[in-house]
């Protein structure tokens, strides 16, 4: 039972607005090139769970706080005795292990995955523990790309390949009694614990006015659109989508990347690239924020 569905990262949204509205760096660009590559990781991954027809509970995605250390879980599978940690990586091409590292062909060695997946399991462990729950959490890390190789890697249950994901689960199928009032409890707490309002700290810098404006179509990323009185069309794609869906979305987008922003009708409507009339954004304001009364100053949140 899934019971925190996979989303793209808030970084991974941010970026991808960003780099239709404004001139990303080299670095930045890659920055968004690596959020999708993980992101489809990621889901990789949860297909193979899900065609295993696994019992327990899963939480994608979970952004915890220890202290003053956050750290984002790819996966977690939580059943009746055990809770199961993923780390999921989706490196591709040839590397070669030596002494305890993973080096490149080009001879830079990679960040100890397995040290990041034990870390992690460690804060869960302790947090959990605060809670008045000591639980068994063995961590995995992932290596879900196919076209990915390690020579020389000496056999570490804890790493697991593509192609042993199937057999991996298989342990979880069948008799495994999927929850019992504990683990349910646990399930539920960690979800209750996710961070909502992270940031990420390294995200590029922009402003309202340097960003170019226009609603964006969801499939295509294309500002270019044609309008009926109900509907947007996209030009490039055709995708189609009710303008007030169309409005709100863009509003939505807005928010993720102006959190502190007052939204204001003026404001919505040069974000939404002037075109759209300013009755038509009121109507979406005032049908799904709170409307804060302020004379010719009124917002919305
Ligand atoms: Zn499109």
């Amino acid at each position: 039972m899934i019971l925190k569905e996979r989303t793209k990262s808030i970084n991974h949204r941010i970026l991808e607005s960003l780099n239709c509205r404004m001139n990303l760096s080299f670095n930045e660009k890659l920055q968004y090139k690596n959020q999708i590559k993980g992101f489809e990781g990621e889901k990789q991954f949860d297909h193979y769970m899900k065609d295993s027809l696994i019992n327990g509970l899963v939480i994608n995605d979970l952004i915890l706080n220890t202290q003053d250390t956050q750290y984002q879980i790819d996966s977690l599978l939580i059943t009746a005795d055990h809770i199961y940690l993923y780390e999921v990586k989706n490196y591709s091409g040839s590397y070669h292990y030596k002494e305890g590292s993973l080096f490149s062909k080009s001879g830079h060695i990679l960040q100890s995955h397995l040290a990041q997946a034990d870390r992690k399991k460690a804060y869960l462990y302790n947090l959990l523990l605060k809670y008045g729950y000591q639980t068994a959490i063995s961590s995995y890390v992932i290596y879900i790309n196919p076209n990915f190789y390690v020579y020389s890697l000496p056999p570490d249950p804890a790493i697991i390949f593509a192609g042993q994901l199937p057999d991996h689960f298989t342990q979880f199928g069948g008799k495994t009694p999927i929850a019992n009032d504990r683990n349910i409890a646990i399930a539920e707490k960690l979800v209750n614990l996710h961070d909502s309002k992270y940031r990420p700290s390294n995200l590029p810098e922009y402003e309202f006015d340097q960003l170019e404006k226009g609603i964006l179509c969801p499939e295509c990323f294309s500002f270019d659109y044609t309008a009926s009185r109900q509907l947007r069309t996209c030009s490039q794609c055709g995708h189609q989508e009710k303008t007030t869906e169309a409005i709100h979305r863009s509003i939505e987008e807005f928010r993720l990347l102006f959190p502190d922003s007052r939204l204001t009708k003026q404001l919505i409507y040069r974000w939404c690239g002037s075109t759209w009339s300013k009755s038509r954004i009121q109507d979406v304001l005032s049908n799904n924020y709170h409307t804060h009364f302020a004379g010719r100053g009124t917002y919305y949140s």
